[in-house]
């Protein structure tokens, strides 16, 4: 490892499998630096973003891996810091693919192509799915759905955020119409919130127009908006969500503990829900800083008596562990993957008749 800069440092790991690049390592590095440090008694919690290059698939001289880590890196910061970012030879460097991603999403949003699929969160204490996420997917000219990782940063560079979001909250709308037709009438549906669609003009209006067209109360709507979105100006964000609450919808900070939210503005903010990001959930149950602060951030959240949701839950252990702590609502691949909206509404029916916390096949 070697220092690069003033807060920046180069780690090279030499002989390293693509698999564990992917998964382990670029993991590891977050986990390590989140433990609690003792400085003169008193205990300090460090962040780092991460950006992950490889050699030679990203490039083939030193310089180039460099840049391309930097780019990475740059990536991870935009998204809120506090993330690993791997290089995305299509999203960056070359122009050309960027230009032809970027037109893919354009057409997409023209043809209301762009896909919405739903990840159900558990209920706690009923042992039911009563809430879904909505998550947008794109195509890629072979027809394979592409992660929003790759596509969002191009679109938001287009100033296309907007638009995309509108057409997945209308899909999502859609969606909860037809699930309710079918029965599902105690369902809701949660959808991201861009920093261009929350500091966008017309974003009340807009929503409200679209759930009275459908008929459906908002408050079957929750808008998920990253801590750091909100808290890029706390005074008129606290304006827009007190309206957005006050048309009905239901508020969800999302990525918690990523941002750099003060407890004072936290207290000052109108919202429903917090989401604990799922960097801390990833060390659970055995990484004692990562139970220490998701029970802080369950304390916080009971505190101001929001509900508390943990994403990213991958084991029975971490889920069973949550619970525990009082989280009210668990997302993760332990229990269901974002699926198509038909794959949905069978989990959905099952889980309603089934009242129990069991492991998805
Ligand atoms: P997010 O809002 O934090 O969404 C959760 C992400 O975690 C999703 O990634 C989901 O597929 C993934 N995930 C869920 N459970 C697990 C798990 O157990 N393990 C792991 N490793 N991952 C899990 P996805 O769908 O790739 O979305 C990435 C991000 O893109 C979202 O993060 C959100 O910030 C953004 N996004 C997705 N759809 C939309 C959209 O319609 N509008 C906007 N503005 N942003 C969106
Ligand atoms: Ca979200
Ligand atoms: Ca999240």
């Amino acid at each position: 490892m070697t220092r690069n800069g003033a807060d920046e440092f180069l780690v090279l790991i030499l002989g390293c499998p693509a698999s564990l690049a992917k998964s382990r390592i670029a993991d590891a590095i977050p986990t390590v630096v989140a433990s609690p440090m003792d400085i003169d008694g008193e205990v300090v919690y460090a962040t780092v973003s991460v950006g992950v290059a490889r050699y030679p698939t990203d490039a083939s001289e030193l310089d180039a891996l460099v840049s391309a880590a930097q780019v990475a890196v740059r990536r991870a910061k935009e998204h809120g810091r506090n993330q690993t970012r791997h290089f995305l030879p299509a999203a960056n460097s070359h122009a050309g693919q960027r230009r032809r991603m970027g037109e893919l999403v354009r057409e997409a949003i023209a043809a209301s192509t762009l896909e919405v699929v739903y990840q159900p969160k558990l209920t706690v204490e009923s042992g039911r799915f009563l809430s879904v996420e909505a998550l947008v997917r794109l195509r890629d000219t072979e027809n394979r759905s592409m992660s929003p990782g790759v596509f969002l940063p191009v679109a938001a560079e287009l100033g296309l955020m907007r638009e995309l979001d509108a057409l997945v909250f209308r899909k999502a709308i859609d969606q909860l119409v037809v699930w309710r037709a079918a029965g599902l009438g105690d369902v809701s549906v949660a959808v991201n919130v861009s920093h261009a669609s929350f500091w966008g003009p017309n974003l009340v209006s807009s929503l409200l127009d679209g759930v009275e067209k459908a008929g459906l109360p908002a408050g079957l709507l929750e808008l998920e908006m990253t801590e750091t979105i909100v808290m890029s100006d706390p005074e008129p964000a606290r304006e827009i969500l007190t309206r957005l609450r006050e048309a009905g919808f239901r508020i969800a900070l999302d990525d918690f503990g990523t941002g750099q939210t003060s407890l004072g503005n936290l207290r000052r903010l109108p919202f429903d829900t917090l989401k604990i990001d799922r960097s801390f959930v990833t060390g659970l149950p055995d990484d004692d800083a990562d139970v220490t602060i998701a029970k802080a951030i369950v304390a916080i959240g009971r505190g101001l008596g929001v509900s508390i949701v943990a994403e990213g839950v991958e084991t029975r252990a971490q889920a069973d562990l949550l619970g525990a702590l009082g989280c009210d609502q668990l997302q993760g691949y332990h229990f269901a993957r974002p699926m198509a909206a038909d794959r949905v509404f069978a989990v959905l029916r099952r889980r309603a008749e089934s009242v129990m916390l069991e492991e998805t096949p």
